[in-house]
């Protein structure tokens, strides 16, 4: 069921069969020219029929809009091609265009692959068709319009800025409205859950960090209405950052707190040690798929405190190894937000 969120700006819900998250918001701003759709869903065939369905609401067909895609992940770019293939411009970030087109050709999972090495993940244990990024995700390279912070795009009456958004993913982008004080946020900021923040190899470097520093920036913005794609929309943006910063604090600490003095850990050992959402008192007690997102968001962790000098880090034969320096997280960056 489509609704109306501000002046002819629209959200219905694409689902998401087999997620957790269960749907993605989709929003269209509508014009007399060209309608713009932002993110689609999995590439499902029922994803589409509900893309299908909710754009029909306003009485329009997918190739009567052009698409902006927030970041890579499936549940958001999982329909490109099908929007590209309809005539449509698909507009993304230079660095999660590229990634969308990597897993398309399969170098992106190549590498992710590489990472469960360093985690002391064997391979085979864990297999590509478990993640629900590689079963749903657009099966074709796709020709994007790329987009980059500071560029403008008209719709109507509105004149979205592009912002930098990077953290969830390394080019999350989001649009913003400045007379009408609106913000696309993406993943960003969510309500009732954390935005899951993954490691992208040591290139990339303090994923959290990054997006905690993204939050910091749009912690001082002035936003009437952020429009987030899962779950509610954001109430209280300032309130929802503060709460998202404290969670990660605590999951800092809770990590050193599962570490032992002069003890060395993989990121197979820690991963089970974190009260996730989903229990798992062992390694072996993860689903598949959650092996995947949990080992990343340890590691991003890590990789954090590591750039921190809170945590030490040694390589051998392929597989990392950490210890703690400090017993406690040093926060104090944190505390004049
Ligand atoms: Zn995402």
């Amino acid at each position: 069921m489509i609704k109306e969120v501000y002046k002819n700006i629209y959200t219905f819900q694409a689902v998401l069969p087999k997620s957790p998250l269960k749907a993605t918001n989709i929003y269209i701003i509508k014009d007399r020219d060209k309608n713009l759709v932002l993110d689609t869903g999995y590439h499902t065939q029922e994803t589409l029929d509900s893309m299908v369905a909710g754009l029909a609401e306003l009485g329009l067909k997918i190739s009567d809009t052009d698409l902006f895609i927030t970041h890579m992940h499936a549940d958001h770019s999982g329909l490109a091609s099908d929007f590209k293939n309809a005539g449509c411009k698909v507009y993304a970030s230079a660095v999660d265009g590229k990634i969308i087109n990597d897993a398309a050709n399969g170098s992106y999972w190549k590498l992710l692959y590489k990472l469960l090495d360093y985690f002391n993940v064997t391979g085979g244990e864990i297999m590509l068709e478990d993640h629900p990024g590689y079963l749903f995700q657009a099966p074709d390279e796709v020709d994007m319009d790329i987009v980059a912070p500071g560029d403008v795009i008209k719709t109507g009456e509105y004149e979205f800025e592009v912002i930098n958004l990077k953290g969830h993913t390394p080019g999350h982008i989001g649009l913003y409205e400045k007379k009408h004080k609106i913000f696309f946020c993406g993943d960003t900021i969510l309500e009732t859950i954390t935005p899951n923040i993954t490691f992208w190899g040591f290139e990339e470097g303090d994923a959290l960090g990054i997006y905690i520093n993204t939050l910091l920036g749009l912690r001082k913005m002035d936003f009437d209405h952020v429009f987030s794609t899962h779950r509610d929309l954001v109430a209280d943006h300032v309130k929802r950052i503060d709460e998202i910063i404290d969670h990660h604090i605590l999951r800092l600490q809770e990590i050193l707190d599962a570490m032992e003095e002069g003890v060395e850990y993989t990121i197979r050992d820690l991963s089970p040690r974190i009260s996730w959402r989903i229990k798992a008192d062992s390694w072996d007690d993860f689903p598949p798929a959650q092996k995947f997102f949990a080992s990343g968001e340890t590691m991003a962790h890590i990789d954090h405190m590591i750039k921190r000098g809170q945590v030490h880090m040694d390589e051998r034969e392929g597989t990392l190894y950490f210890k703690k320096i400090r017993d406690r997280y040093d926060a104090q960056w944190l505390e004049n937000r």
